[in-house]
């Protein structure tokens, strides 16, 4: 029996008279799908993808490059500034859960609540991460991200668990490998004094984690913490690959 299918940004496979399922990629799509096969083993179903694959096909970027500064309070910040905000599903469910007395029926009731919420919150940060995702890989060339070691970050725990919450590393391998297939590159870069260090005029000000704002008295540059990595995220590539900035 043949069908016809699409898959859309999210990894939704829509198949014709069957409905909508998600497909998880053991690895990336590159290439135009002619066509899917469906198969089941056990319990398990595969979407198997015939892809035609055209080289030296050139993509077209509305922007050459951005820089990405993994936030705190958000997501990420652009280093044009744009926020990406948190996918906080969970907070608001969890947050009413500890107004209860534990043990309660009521509290009971609502730890059910939160643990299926669980499920569903998974599934919206996933679908968040793809749209999000995607929208980077068909906007930048090249996508600049520091390499951060999240192991070492566990000494703070705050820290730690905020990146944890925002799922970040998911989040990159996923840029990662939509960009590959778009025909854009995100590199990783070596952190280097990236929010301690003035995107004015390269001085260094140092500042800890609690500041927000970066302040340079020499060049009387003022910006959000995040935002000012985010831009010297973005130079310290485009140095790192003979490339200027075109802004
Ligand atoms: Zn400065």
């Amino acid at each position: 029996m043949r069908y016809a299918a699409s898959l859309d940004e999210n990894n939704h496979l829509l198949i014709s008279k069957l409905g909508t399922v998600y497909v998880n990629f053991h690895r990336p799509l590159e290439g135009k799908v002619k066509q899917v096969t469906i198969k089941r083993q056990g319990n398990h179903w595969f979407a198997i993808f015939s892809v035609e694959k055209h080289v030296n096909e050139t993509v077209d970027f509305p922007v050459p490059s951005t820089g990405i500064d993994v936030g705190i309070q958000t997501f990420a910040v652009l280093s044009d500034g744009t926020k990406v905000e948190n996918p906080r599903f969970l907070l608001k469910e969890e947050k009413k859960l500890s107004h209860m007395k534990k043990g309660s029926n009521n509290w009971k009731k609502q730890l059910q609540k939160v643990q299926q919420l669980h499920i569903k919150v998974a599934n919206q940060r996933r679908d968040f991460f793809h749209k999000q995702s995607y929208r980077l890989s068909k906007t930048y060339e090249f996508v600049f991200v520091e390499d951060l070691n999240i192991r070492k970050m566990v000494k703070n725990r705050h820290l730690a668990k905020a990146i944890h919450d925002a799922g970040w590393g998911a989040f990159r391998n996923m840029l990662e490998y939509k960009c590959k297939n778009n025909g854009g590159k995100l590199v990783r870069m070596k952190p280097h004094y990236t929010s301690q260090d003035c995107s004015g005029c390269k001085k260094r000000v140092k500042k800890s984690l609690s500041v927000r704002t970066h302040v340079c008295k020499s060049c009387g540059t003022i910006l959000d913490r995040d935002h000012n990595a985010a831009i010297n995220i973005e130079k310290a590539g485009l140095d790192l690959l003979g490339l200027c900035p075109t802004a």
